[in-house]
């Protein structure tokens, strides 16, 4: 059974990138353009990891994070958060909501796989 990751990304290009590069790894991608659709699909569907933007319209990041942290359903979801910008505020702005991880755009393709697999094996023990 593929684990399901649920991305949120405003950018139609590096949605289709970090889709390409997550079903690559073996994962199950639901992508919605913000946090808004994102969280509908995650309530539609369920998703067992998260790979949010920072930075989206309607819905941000760190709102979707934090609409997530406090629902008892989704709280313990992994969530990994990308931003371009690089700033220490940013980051630990998304760490305060309840990000697990952070990565800056633009990273490797492999780095994120490889990030989505460490937050995997100490979040969901496997
Ligand atoms: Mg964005």
């Amino acid at each position: 059974m593929k684990r399901k990751v649920l991305l949120a990304e405003d950018d139609p290009v590096f949605r289709d990138l970090v889709t390409e590069i997550l079903q690559e790894a073996g994962y199950e991608v639901l992508a919605g353009e913000n946090g808004q659709e994102a969280w509908e699909l995650l309530v539609a569907k369920g998703a067992d990891l998260a790979v949010l933007d920072l930075n989206m319209p309607i819905l941000d990041g760190l709102e979707l994070t934090k609409r997530i942290r406090g629902d008892d359903r989704y709280k313990e979801l992994p969530i990994l958060m990308l931003t371009v910008r690089a700033f220490v505020e940013e980051q630990i702005a998304g760490y305060d909501r309840g990000a697990d991880d952070y990565l800056t755009k633009p990273f490797d393709r492999k780095m994120l796989a490889a990030r989505l697999k460490v937050l995997e094996r100490r979040i969901l023990g496997k």
